[in-house]
Protein backbone atom coordinates (compact mmCIF):
# COMPACT_ATOMS: atom_id res chain seq x y z
CA UNK A 1 0.00 0.00 0.00
CA UNK A 2 1.32 3.26 -0.99
CA UNK A 3 0.79 6.89 0.66
CA UNK A 4 -2.77 8.12 1.42
CA UNK A 5 -3.77 11.43 2.65
CA UNK A 6 -6.94 13.06 2.76
CA UNK A 7 -5.70 16.03 1.16
CA UNK A 8 -2.77 16.97 -1.49
CA UNK A 9 -1.85 20.13 -2.03
CA UNK A 10 -0.07 20.92 -4.87
CA UNK A 11 2.10 24.04 -5.26
CA UNK A 12 3.27 25.89 -2.20
CA UNK A 13 2.92 29.43 -2.92
CA UNK A 14 1.00 32.10 -1.27
CA UNK A 15 -2.46 29.93 -2.38
CA UNK A 16 -0.89 26.51 -1.94
CA UNK A 17 0.69 27.46 1.41
CA UNK A 18 -2.54 29.24 2.67
CA UNK A 19 -4.80 26.09 2.00
CA UNK A 20 -2.46 23.75 3.77
CA UNK A 21 -2.92 26.35 6.84
CA UNK A 22 -6.80 26.36 6.74
CA UNK A 23 -6.86 22.54 6.33
CA UNK A 24 -4.55 21.97 9.35
CA UNK A 25 -6.21 24.49 11.36
CA UNK A 26 -8.94 22.36 11.38
CA UNK A 27 -7.14 19.24 11.74
CA UNK A 28 -7.59 17.61 8.66
CA UNK A 29 -5.06 15.25 7.11
CA UNK A 30 -2.55 17.21 4.68
CA UNK A 31 0.12 17.04 2.36
CA UNK A 32 1.87 20.20 0.82
CA UNK A 33 4.04 19.18 -2.26
CA UNK A 34 6.21 21.97 -3.58
CA UNK A 35 8.44 21.63 -7.13
CA UNK A 36 10.97 23.83 -5.72
CA UNK A 37 12.79 25.01 -1.97
CA UNK A 38 10.34 26.89 0.03
CA UNK A 39 10.30 30.50 -0.56
CA UNK A 40 11.54 30.24 -4.13
CA UNK A 41 11.79 33.20 -6.16
CA UNK A 42 10.80 31.08 -9.78
CA UNK A 43 6.97 32.37 -9.19
CA UNK A 44 4.93 34.69 -8.32
CA UNK A 45 4.82 35.30 -3.95
CA UNK A 46 8.45 36.02 -3.24
CA UNK A 47 9.60 39.66 -2.47
CA UNK A 48 8.69 42.20 -0.01
CA UNK A 49 5.56 43.88 -0.37
CA UNK A 50 2.15 43.04 -2.17
CA UNK A 51 -0.44 45.74 -2.36
CA UNK A 52 -3.99 45.07 -0.13
CA UNK A 53 -6.87 47.34 -1.21
CA UNK A 54 -10.62 47.64 -0.77
CA UNK A 55 -10.34 49.92 -4.19
CA UNK A 56 -11.10 47.45 -6.86
CA UNK A 57 -13.91 48.08 -10.10
CA UNK A 58 -16.60 46.27 -8.93
CA UNK A 59 -18.71 46.14 -6.33
CA UNK A 60 -17.91 42.00 -5.63
CA UNK A 61 -14.04 42.67 -5.54
CA UNK A 62 -14.58 45.63 -3.37
CA UNK A 63 -16.82 43.65 -0.56
CA UNK A 64 -14.14 40.17 -1.21
CA UNK A 65 -11.63 42.79 -0.07
CA UNK A 66 -12.89 42.93 3.33
CA UNK A 67 -13.06 39.19 3.40
CA UNK A 68 -9.52 39.19 2.69
CA UNK A 69 -8.40 41.63 5.50
CA UNK A 70 -10.57 39.07 7.77
CA UNK A 71 -8.68 36.33 6.67
CA UNK A 72 -5.09 37.69 6.96
CA UNK A 73 -6.22 38.43 10.72
CA UNK A 74 -6.78 34.97 10.97
CA UNK A 75 -3.47 34.34 9.95
CA UNK A 76 -2.01 37.31 12.33
CA UNK A 77 -4.16 36.00 15.65
CA UNK A 78 -2.62 32.86 14.61
CA UNK A 79 0.85 33.54 14.59
CA UNK A 80 0.66 36.70 17.18
CA UNK A 81 2.68 39.07 14.38
CA UNK A 82 1.33 41.58 12.38
CA UNK A 83 1.09 40.76 8.92
CA UNK A 84 -0.74 43.75 7.35
CA UNK A 85 0.87 47.47 6.96
CA UNK A 86 -1.79 49.87 6.66
CA UNK A 87 -0.14 53.15 4.57
CA UNK A 88 -3.56 54.50 2.74
CA UNK A 89 -3.64 54.26 -1.07
CA UNK A 90 -4.34 56.62 -4.17
CA UNK A 91 -5.06 55.41 -7.82
CA UNK A 92 -4.64 58.20 -9.66
CA UNK A 93 -6.31 59.04 -13.21
CA UNK A 94 -4.79 61.01 -15.51
CA UNK A 95 -7.32 62.64 -18.30
CA UNK A 96 -8.57 60.02 -20.44
CA UNK A 97 -7.31 57.55 -18.26
CA UNK A 98 -7.43 54.02 -19.70
CA UNK A 99 -8.91 52.52 -16.97
CA UNK A 100 -12.25 53.83 -16.55
CA UNK A 101 -12.12 55.71 -12.94
CA UNK A 102 -15.99 55.64 -12.66
CA UNK A 103 -16.04 52.13 -12.10
CA UNK A 104 -14.10 52.08 -9.08
CA UNK A 105 -15.93 55.02 -6.98
CA UNK A 106 -19.15 53.93 -7.71
CA UNK A 107 -17.96 49.97 -6.36
CA UNK A 108 -16.36 51.85 -2.99
CA UNK A 109 -19.25 54.01 -3.23
CA UNK A 110 -21.63 50.56 -3.34
CA UNK A 111 -19.64 48.84 -1.13
CA UNK A 112 -19.84 51.74 1.64
CA UNK A 113 -16.38 52.19 1.79
CA UNK A 114 -15.08 55.77 2.72
CA UNK A 115 -12.94 57.67 -0.50
CA UNK A 116 -12.00 61.28 -1.09
CA UNK A 117 -12.17 62.15 -4.93
CA UNK A 118 -9.34 64.98 -5.55
CA UNK A 119 -7.41 66.44 -8.06
CA UNK A 120 -3.86 66.06 -8.15
CA UNK A 121 -3.24 69.70 -6.79
CA UNK A 122 -4.91 68.08 -3.92
CA UNK A 123 -2.72 64.94 -4.06
CA UNK A 124 0.44 67.15 -3.66
CA UNK A 125 -0.98 68.86 -0.61
CA UNK A 126 -1.96 65.92 1.36
CA UNK A 127 1.33 64.00 0.41
CA UNK A 128 4.27 66.10 0.18
CA UNK A 129 6.22 63.55 -1.26
CA UNK A 130 5.07 63.97 -4.70
CA UNK A 131 5.54 67.57 -4.71
CA UNK A 132 9.21 67.22 -6.08
CA UNK A 133 7.45 65.51 -9.63
CA UNK A 134 5.70 67.73 -12.22
CA UNK A 135 2.92 64.71 -12.93
CA UNK A 136 0.46 65.80 -10.56
CA UNK A 137 -1.21 68.68 -12.25
CA UNK A 138 -5.50 69.51 -11.91
CA UNK A 139 -6.10 67.23 -14.97
CA UNK A 140 -5.10 64.41 -12.54
CA UNK A 141 -7.66 63.22 -10.39
CA UNK A 142 -7.45 60.80 -7.64
CA UNK A 143 -9.24 58.32 -5.53
CA UNK A 144 -7.51 58.29 -1.81
CA UNK A 145 -8.84 55.30 0.26
CA UNK A 146 -7.20 54.76 3.71
CA UNK A 147 -7.95 51.17 3.73
CA UNK A 148 -5.21 50.19 1.52
CA UNK A 149 -1.98 48.65 2.94
CA UNK A 150 0.74 46.51 2.34
CA UNK A 151 1.17 42.84 2.87
CA UNK A 152 4.13 41.21 2.52
CA UNK A 153 4.68 38.02 0.45
CA UNK A 154 7.71 36.38 1.15
CA UNK A 155 7.16 37.06 5.15
CA UNK A 156 3.50 36.42 4.73
CA UNK A 157 3.87 32.69 2.83
CA UNK A 158 6.44 31.80 5.33
CA UNK A 159 4.00 32.72 7.85
CA UNK A 160 1.26 30.60 6.78
CA UNK A 161 3.43 27.18 6.00
CA UNK A 162 5.20 27.39 9.77
CA UNK A 163 1.47 27.55 11.28
CA UNK A 164 0.25 24.98 8.94
CA UNK A 165 3.06 22.66 9.85
CA UNK A 166 2.82 24.08 13.55
CA UNK A 167 -1.35 22.78 13.02
CA UNK A 168 -0.13 19.26 11.54
CA UNK A 169 0.46 20.07 7.75
CA UNK A 170 3.56 18.36 5.73
CA UNK A 171 5.33 20.24 3.24
CA UNK A 172 7.65 18.65 0.75
CA UNK A 173 9.71 20.69 -0.89
CA UNK A 174 11.54 19.04 -3.88
CA UNK A 175 9.38 17.64 -4.60
CA UNK A 176 7.16 17.41 -8.89
CA UNK A 177 4.27 16.53 -9.17
CA UNK A 178 3.93 14.71 -12.88
CA UNK A 179 0.51 13.80 -13.13
CA UNK A 180 -2.89 13.75 -11.72
CA UNK A 181 -4.98 10.62 -12.09
CA UNK A 182 -8.35 10.03 -11.22
CA UNK A 183 -9.13 6.35 -10.20
CA UNK A 184 -11.85 4.70 -8.24
CA UNK A 185 -13.16 8.40 -7.16
CA UNK A 186 -9.96 9.30 -5.68
CA UNK A 187 -6.69 11.30 -7.32
CA UNK A 188 -3.49 9.44 -7.47
CA UNK A 189 -0.84 11.99 -7.22
CA UNK A 190 2.45 10.88 -9.56
CA UNK A 191 5.70 12.06 -7.93
CA UNK A 192 9.49 11.03 -8.67
CA UNK A 193 10.64 7.92 -6.52
CA UNK A 194 13.97 7.20 -5.82
CA UNK A 195 13.77 4.59 -8.84
CA UNK A 196 10.56 4.72 -10.23
CA UNK A 197 7.59 6.99 -9.84
CA UNK A 198 5.56 7.18 -7.07
CA UNK A 199 1.73 7.18 -6.56
CA UNK A 200 -0.10 8.84 -3.30
CA UNK A 201 -3.46 8.71 -2.85
CA UNK A 202 -5.73 11.47 -2.27
CA UNK A 203 -9.27 11.85 -1.34
CA UNK A 204 -8.52 15.44 -2.65
CA UNK A 205 -6.15 17.62 -4.45
CA UNK A 206 -5.87 21.01 -4.68
CA UNK A 207 -3.99 22.88 -7.51
CA UNK A 208 -2.15 26.26 -6.87
CA UNK A 209 0.23 25.69 -9.39
CA UNK A 210 -0.38 29.68 -10.62
CA UNK A 211 2.41 29.60 -14.10
CA UNK A 212 2.60 25.29 -14.35
CA UNK A 213 -0.85 24.78 -13.57
CA UNK A 214 -1.99 23.64 -17.12
CA UNK A 215 0.40 20.63 -16.66
CA UNK A 216 -1.59 19.21 -14.45
CA UNK A 217 -4.96 20.60 -16.02
CA UNK A 218 -4.45 19.60 -19.77
CA UNK A 219 -4.28 15.88 -19.47
CA UNK A 220 -7.21 15.76 -17.56
CA UNK A 221 -9.18 17.62 -20.66
CA UNK A 222 -9.43 20.59 -18.64
CA UNK A 223 -6.96 23.29 -19.56
CA UNK A 224 -7.76 27.15 -18.75
CA UNK A 225 -6.53 29.86 -21.35
CA UNK A 226 -3.38 31.35 -19.35
CA UNK A 227 -0.82 34.28 -20.23
CA UNK A 228 2.22 33.99 -18.16
CA UNK A 229 4.10 37.06 -18.18
CA UNK A 230 7.88 37.88 -16.74
CA UNK A 231 7.47 40.86 -14.72
CA UNK A 232 9.76 42.97 -12.63
CA UNK A 233 10.10 45.14 -9.65
CA UNK A 234 12.84 47.59 -8.91
CA UNK A 235 14.32 48.83 -5.98
CA UNK A 236 15.31 52.74 -6.14
CA UNK A 237 18.09 53.81 -3.79
CA UNK A 238 17.35 57.52 -2.99
CA UNK A 239 19.41 60.21 -0.69
CA UNK A 240 16.36 61.03 1.24
CA UNK A 241 14.19 58.18 1.62
CA UNK A 242 12.23 59.73 4.85
CA UNK A 243 10.49 61.65 2.05
CA UNK A 244 9.03 58.42 0.96
CA UNK A 245 8.34 56.85 4.75
CA UNK A 246 5.14 55.40 5.46
CA UNK A 247 2.92 58.08 6.23
CA UNK A 248 4.73 60.16 4.01
CA UNK A 249 4.08 58.48 0.74
CA UNK A 250 1.39 56.03 0.10
CA UNK A 251 0.79 53.02 -2.01
CA UNK A 252 -0.06 54.35 -5.35
CA UNK A 253 -1.32 53.24 -8.58
CA UNK A 254 -1.26 55.22 -11.60
CA UNK A 255 -4.36 54.22 -13.57
CA UNK A 256 -3.23 54.24 -17.31
CA UNK A 257 -1.52 52.48 -20.08
CA UNK A 258 1.11 51.88 -19.28
CA UNK A 259 -0.09 51.63 -15.48
CA UNK A 260 2.70 51.56 -12.76
CA UNK A 261 2.31 51.30 -9.25
CA UNK A 262 4.59 51.50 -5.62
CA UNK A 263 4.98 51.71 -2.51
CA UNK A 264 6.60 53.66 0.24
CA UNK A 265 10.01 52.42 2.05
CA UNK A 266 8.93 49.03 3.13
CA UNK A 267 10.93 45.78 3.53
CA UNK A 268 14.29 47.57 2.95
CA UNK A 269 16.19 50.56 3.91
CA UNK A 270 18.28 51.77 1.14
CA UNK A 271 15.42 52.01 -1.19
CA UNK A 272 11.87 52.77 -3.20
CA UNK A 273 9.95 49.95 -4.75
CA UNK A 274 7.90 50.65 -7.90
CA UNK A 275 7.26 48.90 -10.90
CA UNK A 276 4.90 48.50 -14.21
CA UNK A 277 1.65 45.95 -13.62
CA UNK A 278 1.67 44.11 -16.95
CA UNK A 279 4.36 45.16 -19.12
CA UNK A 280 6.10 42.05 -19.52
CA UNK A 281 6.48 39.45 -21.93
CA UNK A 282 5.08 35.90 -22.31
CA UNK A 283 7.24 33.37 -21.66
CA UNK A 284 7.55 29.61 -20.47
CA UNK A 285 7.95 29.07 -16.68
CA UNK A 286 10.20 26.57 -17.16
CA UNK A 287 12.66 28.75 -19.40
CA UNK A 288 12.67 32.11 -18.35
CA UNK A 289 15.32 34.17 -17.58
CA UNK A 290 15.88 35.90 -14.75
CA UNK A 291 17.75 39.52 -15.85
CA UNK A 292 15.48 42.72 -15.76
CA UNK A 293 14.64 44.21 -18.98
CA UNK A 294 16.57 47.07 -19.26
CA UNK A 295 13.81 48.73 -21.41
CA UNK A 296 10.96 48.31 -18.80
CA UNK A 297 13.63 49.40 -15.88
CA UNK A 298 13.84 53.08 -18.37
CA UNK A 299 10.35 53.14 -18.55
CA UNK A 300 9.63 52.72 -14.63
CA UNK A 301 12.29 55.08 -13.85
CA UNK A 302 11.39 57.44 -16.10
CA UNK A 303 7.89 57.77 -15.03
CA UNK A 304 8.98 57.57 -11.00
CA UNK A 305 10.93 61.00 -11.31
CA UNK A 306 7.96 62.46 -12.66
CA UNK A 307 5.80 61.38 -9.93
CA UNK A 308 8.00 62.28 -7.45
CA UNK A 309 11.24 64.10 -8.56
CA UNK A 310 14.58 62.80 -9.52
CA UNK A 311 17.43 61.62 -7.46
CA UNK A 312 17.29 58.05 -7.82
CA UNK A 313 20.15 55.83 -8.12
CA UNK A 314 20.94 52.76 -10.50
CA UNK A 315 17.75 50.39 -9.57
CA UNK A 316 18.29 46.56 -8.19
CA UNK A 317 15.65 44.78 -10.16
CA UNK A 318 14.10 41.15 -9.42
CA UNK A 319 11.83 39.18 -11.88
CA UNK A 320 8.08 37.47 -10.99
CA UNK A 321 5.52 35.63 -13.02
CA UNK A 322 2.31 36.75 -13.86
CA UNK A 323 -0.27 34.14 -14.38
CA UNK A 324 -3.72 36.07 -16.44
CA UNK A 325 -7.00 34.42 -16.89
CA UNK A 326 -8.45 35.82 -20.10
CA UNK A 327 -11.12 37.99 -17.84
CA UNK A 328 -8.55 38.89 -15.07
CA UNK A 329 -10.64 37.41 -12.79
CA UNK A 330 -9.48 34.59 -10.34
CA UNK A 331 -9.97 30.77 -10.70
CA UNK A 332 -11.47 29.40 -7.14
CA UNK A 333 -13.85 26.08 -8.04
CA UNK A 334 -13.63 22.43 -8.81
CA UNK A 335 -12.80 21.48 -12.03
CA UNK A 336 -16.24 20.48 -13.47
CA UNK A 337 -16.73 16.88 -13.57
CA UNK A 338 -13.99 15.94 -11.26
CA UNK A 339 -15.43 17.13 -8.07
CA UNK A 340 -11.98 15.60 -6.08
CA UNK A 341 -10.02 18.52 -7.58
CA UNK A 342 -9.91 22.28 -7.52
CA UNK A 343 -8.19 24.79 -8.33
CA UNK A 344 -6.98 28.32 -7.27
CA UNK A 345 -5.48 31.40 -9.56
CA UNK A 346 -4.86 34.17 -8.56
CA UNK A 347 -4.77 36.13 -11.73
CA UNK A 348 -2.05 37.98 -11.33
CA UNK A 349 -3.67 40.34 -8.21
CA UNK A 350 -4.28 37.63 -5.87
CA UNK A 351 -1.92 37.76 -3.10
CA UNK A 352 -3.88 40.02 -1.24
CA UNK A 353 -6.58 37.47 -1.40
CA UNK A 354 -3.86 34.58 -0.29
CA UNK A 355 -5.53 33.77 3.31
CA UNK A 356 -8.88 33.97 1.70
CA UNK A 357 -8.02 31.46 -0.87
CA UNK A 358 -6.94 29.30 1.25
CA UNK A 359 -10.13 29.15 3.70
CA UNK A 360 -12.10 29.01 0.40
CA UNK A 361 -10.03 26.07 -1.51
CA UNK A 362 -9.74 23.90 1.83
CA UNK A 363 -13.85 24.29 2.38
CA UNK A 364 -13.92 23.39 -1.86
CA UNK A 365 -11.85 20.35 -0.19
CA UNK A 366 -13.69 19.30 2.34
CA UNK A 367 -16.70 19.21 0.54
CA UNK A 368 -18.50 22.42 1.23
CA UNK A 369 -20.94 23.43 -1.09
CA UNK A 370 -19.81 26.27 -3.30
CA UNK A 371 -20.94 29.78 -2.00
CA UNK A 372 -22.15 32.07 -4.25
CA UNK A 373 -19.16 34.48 -3.72
CA UNK A 374 -17.19 31.93 -5.84
CA UNK A 375 -19.75 32.28 -8.47
CA UNK A 376 -17.72 34.86 -10.71
CA UNK A 377 -14.74 32.57 -10.19
CA UNK A 378 -16.07 29.49 -11.64
CA UNK A 379 -14.04 27.20 -14.22
CA UNK A 380 -16.94 27.29 -16.10
CA UNK A 381 -17.64 31.23 -17.30
CA UNK A 382 -17.90 31.78 -20.28
CA UNK A 383 -15.07 34.73 -19.86
CA UNK A 384 -12.19 32.28 -18.70
CA UNK A 385 -12.32 30.80 -22.48
CA UNK A 386 -12.75 33.96 -24.92
CA UNK A 387 -9.19 34.87 -26.53
CA UNK A 388 -6.84 36.42 -23.99
CA UNK A 389 -6.65 40.53 -24.62
CA UNK A 390 -4.08 43.09 -23.15
CA UNK A 391 -7.37 45.28 -22.55
CA UNK A 392 -8.78 42.73 -19.90
CA UNK A 393 -6.54 42.96 -18.30
CA UNK A 394 -6.22 46.91 -17.27
CA UNK A 395 -8.43 47.16 -14.05
C1 LIG B 1 5.72 41.36 -9.45
C2 LIG B 1 4.38 40.97 -8.93
C3 LIG B 1 3.61 41.91 -8.28
C4 LIG B 1 2.35 41.58 -7.78
N1 LIG B 1 1.65 42.51 -7.07
C5 LIG B 1 0.51 42.15 -6.45
C6 LIG B 1 -0.12 43.04 -5.57
O1 LIG B 1 0.34 44.17 -5.36
N2 LIG B 1 -1.24 42.62 -4.92
C7 LIG B 1 -1.75 41.38 -5.12
O2 LIG B 1 -2.77 41.06 -4.50
N3 LIG B 1 -1.17 40.49 -5.93
C8 LIG B 1 -0.05 40.85 -6.61
N4 LIG B 1 0.57 39.97 -7.44
C9 LIG B 1 -0.04 38.67 -7.73
C10 LIG B 1 0.19 37.66 -6.64
O3 LIG B 1 1.49 37.80 -6.12
C11 LIG B 1 -0.08 36.27 -7.19
O4 LIG B 1 -1.42 36.22 -7.66
C12 LIG B 1 0.11 35.21 -6.11
O5 LIG B 1 1.36 35.35 -5.46
C13 LIG B 1 0.01 33.83 -6.76
O6 LIG B 1 0.30 32.87 -5.77
P1 LIG B 1 0.31 31.33 -6.13
O7 LIG B 1 0.56 30.62 -4.88
O8 LIG B 1 -0.90 31.01 -6.93
O9 LIG B 1 1.51 31.20 -7.19
P2 LIG B 1 3.07 30.90 -6.93
O10 LIG B 1 3.59 31.74 -5.84
O11 LIG B 1 3.75 30.97 -8.25
O12 LIG B 1 3.05 29.43 -6.40
C14 LIG B 1 2.78 28.32 -7.25
C15 LIG B 1 3.70 27.23 -6.76
O13 LIG B 1 3.36 25.99 -7.35
C16 LIG B 1 4.55 25.27 -7.53
N5 LIG B 1 4.29 24.22 -8.51
C17 LIG B 1 3.83 24.38 -9.76
N6 LIG B 1 3.67 23.22 -10.38
C18 LIG B 1 4.01 22.26 -9.49
C19 LIG B 1 4.05 20.84 -9.55
N7 LIG B 1 3.67 20.17 -10.65
N8 LIG B 1 4.47 20.16 -8.45
C20 LIG B 1 4.84 20.84 -7.31
N9 LIG B 1 4.83 22.18 -7.22
C21 LIG B 1 4.41 22.89 -8.30
C22 LIG B 1 5.51 26.33 -8.01
O14 LIG B 1 6.86 25.95 -7.91
C23 LIG B 1 5.16 27.49 -7.10
O15 LIG B 1 5.91 27.48 -5.92
C24 LIG B 1 1.83 40.28 -7.98
C25 LIG B 1 2.60 39.32 -8.64
C26 LIG B 1 3.86 39.65 -9.11
C27 LIG B 1 4.67 38.60 -9.81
Amino acid sequence: MGESRAVVVVGLGGLGSATTYWLAKQGIDVLGLEQFELGHVRGASHDHSRIIRRSYHTPGYVELAAGAYDAWRAVERDADAEIITRTGGIDLFPADAAIDASTYTSSLTAAGVPFDWIDGEEVRRRWPAFAGGDLLTGDVHAIQCDDTGIVPAGRGTATMQRLAVEHGAELRPHTPVRELRVVDGEVEVVIDGDEDVEVIRAGHVVVTADAWTNRLLAPLGHEVPLAVTREQVSYFPHADLDRFAIGRLPVWIWMDDPSFYGFPVYGVTDALKGAEDCGGAEVDPDTRTFDPDPTMEQRLAAFMERLVGGGFGAPRTTTCLYTLTSDRDFVCDRVPGIPQISVGLGAAHGFKFASWFGRELAALATGAPVRPELAPFSMERESLYVPISREAWLV
